[in-house]
């Protein structure tokens, strides 16, 4: 469990700071399948409602939601190569990342996305969503362009969270 737990990259970790790698179907299947059968395991452990790739140090571009979004995301979990056009209204939301642990800030995107993504096997197909489910993917699309939520904040916030920030990039914990 707590290897598990352990096997998230934290804020600091350049992995998360690259640029993802498309994948490549039928030749990344088995890599996919592993993949996302470990990160389902630790996206369990830690809690958490979503997790990149990249948060378990791979630079692909995959990232997968927890079940309970199954129902609004169409009874889809894993988003490989995701192509993600937000729009709408602007809306506020308090957001936190298993890659920043113990901060939570609240953060201003828009209110809705529309989805275009491949399945474990490479089968691609397109949603459209709102409320959380549409924060979410924002967030973890983000995650596999280098960009972190705090990234977003204003810079009087980020001023405020260096210090927190700091202390996480040299391996320490915020609680
Ligand atoms: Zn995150």
């Amino acid at each position: 469990m707590q290897d598990l737990l352990n096997s998230v990259r934290i804020i600091g970790d350049p992995v998360l700071r690259q640029k993802s790698r498309p994948l490549v179907f039928p030749d990344d299947t088995p890599y996919i399948t592993g993949l996302v059968s470990t990160m389902g395991k630790v996206l369990e452990v830690a809690e958490g409602l979503g997790l990149a790739a990249p948060q378990v140090g791979e630079s692909v571009r995959l990232f997968i939601a927890t079940p309970d979004y199954l129902d609004e995301l169409n009874g889809h979990v894993v988003f490989i190569n995701p192509e993600i056009h937000p729009y709408g209204e602007s809306e506020k939301r308090e957001e936190g990342c298993l890659s920043v642990p113990g901060i939570y800030e609240m953060l201003i995107r828009p209110s809705r996305v529309s989805i275009k993504a491949q399945d474990v096997r490479g089968n691609s197909f397109s949603l459209d969503v709102g409320g959380l489910a549409a924060r979410l993917m924002q967030h973890e699309n983000d995650h596999l362009d280098g960009i972190l939520f705090v990234d977003k904040l204003s810079p009087v916030k980020r001023k405020l969270l260096k210090g927190r920030l700091r202390k996480l990039r040299e391996g320490g914990r915020v609680d």
